[in-house]
């Protein structure tokens, strides 16, 4: 079967949210199923052999990725929030981004010591986010298998933040 051209999927818009910024959109990928469908697909093949227990991703558009590949995987899905979103006991972590810093929480009972994690997000741009989640992970005595995204902005180089991580992206802009 003839594989689908991705990036014609993904609409770009200039300047947005800030001057200079060229965003890429993955609305119209998520609006075609068979673009949506291949796009879990190919993972699903990437990781089928891994043995992933559990599938982590940090709201919000981690989510709509990783739900879908951790039933496919039969693995637990992990949300991580934005403070004060999850009801039971939390954890919390900080991390610094190019301008500022941020923080986001896990419940504590969420990764187990055993655990083979999968991270997954939308995009990957400088990697703090995926590098905070990593640390978060390692935490755990967990151990993270790899991270996937559907794109990698490749000239951000933040694979180089991955610390060594297995990294498996589907769309790269050079
Ligand atoms: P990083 O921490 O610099 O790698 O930023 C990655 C995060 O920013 C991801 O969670 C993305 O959802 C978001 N992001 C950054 N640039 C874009 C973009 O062009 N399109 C969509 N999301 C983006």
């Amino acid at each position: 079967t003839e594989e689908l051209d991705l990036k014609k999927y993904i609409r770009e818009i200039p300047d947005f949210p800030k001057p200079g910024i060229l965003f890429r959109d993955i609305t119209p990928l998520l609006a075609e199923p068979k673009a949506f469908q291949e796009v879990i697909d190919r993972l699903t093949a990437y990781y089928r052999d891994k043995q992933i227990t559990a599938v982590l991703a940090a709201e919000a558009r981690g989510f709509i990725f990783a739900a879908p590949l951790a039933l496919a995987l039969g693995a637990r899905f992990i949300p991580i929030r934005k403070p004060g979103k999850l009801p039971f006991e939390t954890k919390a972590f900080h991390y610094e981004l190019e301008y500022g810093s941020d923080s986001l929480e896990m419940h504590t009972d969420s990764i187990h010591s055993d655990d083979r994690v999968l991270i997954v997000d939308d995009l990957l741009a400088t990697g703090g986010t995926i590098a905070a989640c990593i640390e978060l992970t390692k935490h755990s005595q967990a151990e993270v298998v790899s991270c996937a995204f559907l794109i990698e902005l490749a000239f951000l180089n933040g694979r180089e933040k991955m610390n060594g991580c297995d990294v498996y992206s589907l769309i790269h802009y050079a």
